[in-house]
Protein backbone atom coordinates (compact mmCIF):
# COMPACT_ATOMS: atom_id res chain seq x y z
CA UNK A 1 0.00 0.00 0.00
CA UNK A 2 0.64 4.00 0.37
CA UNK A 3 2.80 3.25 3.22
CA UNK A 4 5.29 1.05 1.63
CA UNK A 5 5.67 3.49 -0.91
CA UNK A 6 9.23 4.27 -1.14
CA UNK A 7 9.05 7.75 -3.14
CA UNK A 8 7.08 9.14 -0.63
CA UNK A 9 10.23 9.39 1.95
CA UNK A 10 12.26 10.30 -0.62
CA UNK A 11 9.46 13.07 -1.85
CA UNK A 12 9.41 14.30 2.15
CA UNK A 13 13.55 13.71 2.08
CA UNK A 14 13.88 16.19 -0.49
CA UNK A 15 11.81 18.74 0.37
CA UNK A 16 13.72 18.63 3.84
CA UNK A 17 16.59 19.26 1.89
CA UNK A 18 15.31 22.07 -0.18
CA UNK A 19 14.15 23.74 3.06
CA UNK A 20 17.78 23.73 4.30
CA UNK A 21 18.91 24.87 0.96
CA UNK A 22 16.51 27.73 0.44
CA UNK A 23 16.91 28.99 4.15
CA UNK A 24 20.78 28.88 3.57
CA UNK A 25 20.25 31.16 0.37
CA UNK A 26 17.92 33.10 2.51
CA UNK A 27 20.75 34.19 5.18
CA UNK A 28 23.15 34.34 2.51
CA UNK A 29 21.92 37.19 0.31
CA UNK A 30 20.84 38.84 3.41
CA UNK A 31 23.91 38.94 4.81
CA UNK A 32 25.17 40.05 1.55
CA UNK A 33 22.56 42.59 1.85
CA UNK A 34 23.81 43.55 5.51
CA UNK A 35 27.35 43.94 4.33
CA UNK A 36 26.78 46.90 2.13
CA UNK A 37 24.25 47.91 4.29
CA UNK A 38 26.12 48.38 7.46
CA UNK A 39 24.45 45.85 9.50
CA UNK A 40 27.22 44.54 10.82
CA UNK A 41 28.58 45.59 14.29
CA UNK A 42 31.99 44.82 16.16
CA UNK A 43 31.29 43.97 20.18
CA UNK A 44 35.07 43.72 21.86
CA UNK A 45 35.65 41.27 24.96
CA UNK A 46 38.33 41.98 27.27
CA UNK A 47 41.56 40.08 28.06
CA UNK A 48 43.11 40.72 31.60
CA UNK A 49 46.66 39.86 32.41
CA UNK A 50 46.51 37.60 35.72
CA UNK A 51 49.32 38.39 37.53
CA UNK A 52 48.98 42.37 37.01
CA UNK A 53 45.51 42.41 36.56
CA UNK A 54 46.02 45.21 33.27
CA UNK A 55 43.94 44.87 30.38
CA UNK A 56 45.95 43.18 27.58
CA UNK A 57 43.45 42.92 24.94
CA UNK A 58 40.52 42.73 23.02
CA UNK A 59 38.40 40.53 21.05
CA UNK A 60 36.41 41.65 17.86
CA UNK A 61 33.72 39.25 17.60
CA UNK A 62 31.05 40.56 15.07
CA UNK A 63 27.03 40.76 15.49
CA UNK A 64 24.53 41.28 12.64
CA UNK A 65 22.46 43.62 13.65
CA UNK A 66 19.22 42.32 11.93
CA UNK A 67 16.39 44.72 11.07
CA UNK A 68 13.78 41.95 12.18
CA UNK A 69 15.45 39.32 13.90
CA UNK A 70 17.62 41.26 16.10
CA UNK A 71 21.05 40.49 17.05
CA UNK A 72 22.23 37.39 15.29
CA UNK A 73 25.33 35.68 16.72
CA UNK A 74 28.29 34.63 14.32
CA UNK A 75 27.42 31.52 15.05
CA UNK A 76 24.20 31.36 12.81
CA UNK A 77 25.54 32.51 9.86
CA UNK A 78 30.15 32.83 9.88
CA UNK A 79 29.76 28.71 9.41
CA UNK A 80 27.80 29.74 6.27
CA UNK A 81 29.93 32.39 5.13
CA UNK A 82 32.58 29.87 5.07
CA UNK A 83 30.64 27.57 2.87
CA UNK A 84 29.79 30.05 0.32
CA UNK A 85 33.12 32.16 0.56
CA UNK A 86 31.22 35.04 1.44
CA UNK A 87 33.81 35.30 4.50
CA UNK A 88 35.92 36.65 2.44
CA UNK A 89 33.82 40.00 2.47
CA UNK A 90 33.20 39.71 6.09
CA UNK A 91 36.83 39.18 7.09
CA UNK A 92 37.64 42.58 5.02
CA UNK A 93 35.13 44.21 6.96
CA UNK A 94 36.06 42.96 10.33
CA UNK A 95 40.05 43.91 10.19
CA UNK A 96 38.77 47.14 8.35
CA UNK A 97 36.45 48.01 11.10
CA UNK A 98 38.78 46.56 13.98
CA UNK A 99 41.53 48.67 12.80
CA UNK A 100 39.51 51.62 12.55
CA UNK A 101 38.29 51.15 16.60
CA UNK A 102 41.84 50.34 17.32
CA UNK A 103 43.46 53.34 15.45
CA UNK A 104 40.56 55.99 17.09
CA UNK A 105 42.30 54.29 20.80
CA UNK A 106 45.30 54.22 19.85
CA UNK A 107 45.53 58.42 19.50
CA UNK A 108 42.76 58.77 22.54
CA UNK A 109 46.58 58.18 24.70
CA UNK A 110 44.70 55.08 27.04
CA UNK A 111 47.30 52.35 27.52
CA UNK A 112 47.69 49.85 24.60
CA UNK A 113 46.47 46.39 24.11
CA UNK A 114 45.96 44.40 21.35
CA UNK A 115 43.12 43.83 19.57
CA UNK A 116 42.25 40.36 18.18
CA UNK A 117 40.20 39.57 14.60
CA UNK A 118 39.24 36.03 14.07
CA UNK A 119 40.67 35.06 10.81
CA UNK A 120 38.76 31.59 9.51
CA UNK A 121 41.14 29.24 7.09
CA UNK A 122 39.38 30.28 3.88
CA UNK A 123 40.87 33.68 4.45
CA UNK A 124 44.38 32.65 4.93
CA UNK A 125 45.54 33.65 1.75
CA UNK A 126 48.57 34.60 0.37
CA UNK A 127 46.74 37.96 -0.25
CA UNK A 128 46.26 38.49 3.56
CA UNK A 129 49.80 40.03 4.65
CA UNK A 130 49.43 42.43 2.17
CA UNK A 131 46.09 43.77 3.09
CA UNK A 132 46.89 43.60 6.53
CA UNK A 133 49.99 45.87 5.56
CA UNK A 134 47.66 48.27 3.78
CA UNK A 135 45.07 48.34 6.26
CA UNK A 136 47.94 49.55 8.92
CA UNK A 137 48.92 51.87 6.63
CA UNK A 138 45.53 53.57 6.02
CA UNK A 139 44.60 53.96 10.18
CA UNK A 140 48.15 54.67 10.90
CA UNK A 141 47.88 51.84 13.33
CA UNK A 142 50.98 50.71 15.69
CA UNK A 143 51.11 46.91 14.25
CA UNK A 144 51.77 45.88 18.11
CA UNK A 145 47.74 46.73 18.43
CA UNK A 146 46.63 44.04 16.47
CA UNK A 147 46.58 40.41 16.62
CA UNK A 148 44.82 37.76 14.33
CA UNK A 149 43.17 34.46 16.18
CA UNK A 150 43.53 31.58 13.50
CA UNK A 151 42.39 27.95 14.78
CA UNK A 152 43.65 24.90 14.15
CA UNK A 153 41.70 23.91 10.75
CA UNK A 154 44.50 26.72 9.23
CA UNK A 155 47.36 25.14 9.82
CA UNK A 156 46.19 21.61 8.36
CA UNK A 157 46.45 23.32 5.20
CA UNK A 158 49.53 23.21 2.97
CA UNK A 159 52.07 24.35 5.56
CA UNK A 160 54.55 25.60 4.01
CA UNK A 161 52.26 27.66 2.06
CA UNK A 162 50.69 29.18 5.81
CA UNK A 163 54.13 28.80 7.30
CA UNK A 164 54.77 31.94 4.62
CA UNK A 165 51.76 33.80 5.11
CA UNK A 166 52.41 33.12 8.95
CA UNK A 167 55.79 34.62 9.23
CA UNK A 168 55.12 37.54 6.57
CA UNK A 169 52.00 38.45 9.04
CA UNK A 170 54.90 38.77 12.20
CA UNK A 171 57.00 40.60 10.18
CA UNK A 172 55.01 43.24 10.09
CA UNK A 173 54.71 43.36 14.06
CA UNK A 174 51.56 41.83 14.20
CA UNK A 175 50.89 38.46 16.61
CA UNK A 176 49.35 35.26 16.06
CA UNK A 177 47.12 33.06 18.62
CA UNK A 178 45.98 30.10 18.20
CA UNK A 179 41.74 29.61 19.34
CA UNK A 180 40.16 26.88 20.21
CA UNK A 181 42.62 25.41 21.48
CA UNK A 182 42.95 21.36 21.87
CA UNK A 183 39.58 21.10 20.15
CA UNK A 184 41.52 19.94 16.64
CA UNK A 185 43.36 17.06 15.87
CA UNK A 186 46.49 18.66 14.32
CA UNK A 187 49.85 17.70 14.80
CA UNK A 188 51.67 18.95 18.38
CA UNK A 189 54.71 19.80 16.01
CA UNK A 190 53.37 22.94 14.43
CA UNK A 191 53.77 24.68 17.58
CA UNK A 192 57.50 25.03 17.19
CA UNK A 193 57.07 25.76 13.57
CA UNK A 194 54.96 27.92 13.13
CA UNK A 195 55.54 31.75 14.54
CA UNK A 196 52.18 31.31 17.18
CA UNK A 197 52.58 33.87 20.09
CA UNK A 198 49.61 32.47 22.28
CA UNK A 199 47.78 29.84 22.52
CA UNK A 200 43.84 30.18 23.14
CA UNK A 201 42.51 26.82 25.45
CA UNK A 202 39.01 26.11 24.32
CA UNK A 203 35.67 27.33 26.23
CA UNK A 204 34.86 23.10 26.50
CA UNK A 205 37.90 22.81 28.66
CA UNK A 206 37.40 25.98 30.86
CA UNK A 207 33.78 24.89 31.38
CA UNK A 208 35.01 22.10 33.53
CA UNK A 209 37.14 23.63 35.94
CA UNK A 210 37.43 22.76 38.16
CA UNK A 211 35.00 20.22 39.10
CA UNK A 212 35.84 17.74 35.72
CA UNK A 213 39.64 16.35 36.23
CA UNK A 214 40.04 15.51 32.81
CA UNK A 215 39.27 19.16 31.57
CA UNK A 216 41.76 20.29 34.58
CA UNK A 217 44.22 17.99 33.12
CA UNK A 218 44.01 19.09 29.78
CA UNK A 219 44.01 22.80 31.09
CA UNK A 220 47.14 22.34 33.05
CA UNK A 221 48.69 20.24 30.12
CA UNK A 222 48.39 22.49 27.88
CA UNK A 223 49.35 26.13 30.15
CA UNK A 224 52.87 23.73 31.06
CA UNK A 225 53.34 23.24 27.59
CA UNK A 226 53.18 26.62 26.49
CA UNK A 227 54.97 27.85 28.99
CA UNK A 228 58.17 25.63 28.18
CA UNK A 229 57.57 26.51 24.47
CA UNK A 230 57.47 30.38 25.45
CA UNK A 231 54.26 30.96 24.43
CA UNK A 232 51.85 33.05 26.13
CA UNK A 233 48.49 31.38 27.30
CA UNK A 234 44.97 32.55 28.06
CA UNK A 235 42.06 30.47 28.88
CA UNK A 236 38.77 31.19 27.19
CA UNK A 237 35.32 31.44 28.79
CA UNK A 238 36.40 32.00 32.43
CA UNK A 239 32.77 32.68 34.80
CA UNK A 240 33.99 31.72 38.35
CA UNK A 241 36.43 33.10 40.83
CA UNK A 242 37.18 28.67 41.09
CA UNK A 243 37.93 28.69 37.68
CA UNK A 244 40.29 31.90 37.89
CA UNK A 245 42.32 30.60 40.84
CA UNK A 246 42.89 27.12 38.93
CA UNK A 247 44.18 29.05 35.97
CA UNK A 248 46.03 31.28 38.39
CA UNK A 249 47.73 28.78 40.20
CA UNK A 250 48.19 26.32 37.07
CA UNK A 251 50.19 29.52 35.56
CA UNK A 252 48.09 30.46 33.29
CA UNK A 253 49.19 34.25 31.87
CA UNK A 254 45.97 35.49 30.48
CA UNK A 255 41.91 35.14 31.17
CA UNK A 256 38.76 36.16 29.03
CA UNK A 257 35.27 35.65 29.80
CA UNK A 258 31.77 36.62 31.63
CA UNK A 259 33.73 36.76 35.21
CA UNK A 260 35.04 39.77 33.37
CA UNK A 261 32.75 41.41 31.08
CA UNK A 262 30.71 39.90 27.92
CA UNK A 263 31.04 41.15 24.48
CA UNK A 264 30.75 45.13 24.44
CA UNK A 265 29.83 47.37 21.75
CA UNK A 266 32.59 49.53 21.45
CA UNK A 267 31.66 52.84 23.52
CA UNK A 268 30.29 50.39 26.53
CA UNK A 269 34.24 48.98 26.40
CA UNK A 270 35.75 52.06 26.35
CA UNK A 271 33.46 53.17 28.76
CA UNK A 272 33.99 50.25 31.46
CA UNK A 273 37.68 50.76 30.92
CA UNK A 274 38.12 53.82 31.47
CA UNK A 275 35.58 53.33 34.90
CA UNK A 276 36.25 50.22 35.93
CA UNK A 277 39.27 48.16 34.03
CA UNK A 278 42.00 50.60 34.71
CA UNK A 279 41.82 50.29 38.05
CA UNK A 280 41.89 46.24 38.07
CA UNK A 281 44.87 44.86 40.31
P1 LIG B 1 35.69 32.39 19.44
O1 LIG B 1 36.63 33.16 18.60
O2 LIG B 1 36.22 31.20 20.15
O3 LIG B 1 35.05 33.44 20.44
C1 LIG B 1 34.68 33.16 21.76
C2 LIG B 1 33.18 33.02 21.90
O4 LIG B 1 32.87 32.71 23.26
C3 LIG B 1 32.40 34.29 21.60
O5 LIG B 1 31.15 33.90 21.06
C4 LIG B 1 32.19 34.90 22.98
O6 LIG B 1 31.10 35.76 23.06
C5 LIG B 1 31.97 33.66 23.80
N1 LIG B 1 32.33 33.84 25.20
C6 LIG B 1 33.30 34.61 25.73
N2 LIG B 1 33.37 34.48 27.06
C7 LIG B 1 32.42 33.60 27.40
C8 LIG B 1 31.98 33.04 28.67
O7 LIG B 1 32.53 33.33 29.73
N3 LIG B 1 30.97 32.14 28.62
C9 LIG B 1 30.37 31.77 27.45
N4 LIG B 1 29.37 30.89 27.51
N5 LIG B 1 30.75 32.27 26.25
C10 LIG B 1 31.76 33.17 26.23
P2 LIG B 1 30.55 34.63 19.78
O8 LIG B 1 30.79 36.10 19.86
O9 LIG B 1 29.14 34.15 19.63
O10 LIG B 1 31.44 34.05 18.61
C11 LIG B 1 31.41 32.69 18.27
C12 LIG B 1 32.44 32.34 17.26
O11 LIG B 1 32.18 32.97 16.00
C13 LIG B 1 33.86 32.80 17.63
O12 LIG B 1 34.44 31.89 18.55
C14 LIG B 1 34.53 32.78 16.28
O13 LIG B 1 34.93 31.48 15.94
C15 LIG B 1 33.41 33.21 15.35
N6 LIG B 1 33.54 34.63 15.04
C16 LIG B 1 33.10 35.71 15.73
N7 LIG B 1 33.42 36.86 15.11
C17 LIG B 1 34.12 36.51 14.00
C18 LIG B 1 34.74 37.24 12.93
O14 LIG B 1 34.74 38.49 12.90
N8 LIG B 1 35.35 36.52 11.95
C19 LIG B 1 35.39 35.14 11.98
N9 LIG B 1 36.01 34.50 10.97
N10 LIG B 1 34.82 34.42 12.96
C20 LIG B 1 34.20 35.09 13.95
MG1 LIG C 1 38.47 33.96 18.85
MG1 LIG D 1 38.09 31.03 20.95
MG1 LIG E 1 36.06 28.85 21.29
Amino acid sequence: GDDANPDRSVAFYSQDMNKGMQERMRIESGLRHALGNGELVLYYQPKFEIASGRLVGAEALVRWMHPERGIVPPGEFIPLAETTGLIVQVGEWVLEEACAQASIWQRSGIAPFRVAVNVSAREFTPSLPERVATTLRRYQLDPSWLELEITESTLMHDVDRVTAIMDQITALGVSLSLDDFGTGFSSLSYLKRFPIHTLKIDRSFTMGIPADGSDCAIAGTIISMARQLCLRVIAEGVETLDQLAFLRGAGCDEVQGYLYAAPLPAYAFEKALRENWALVG
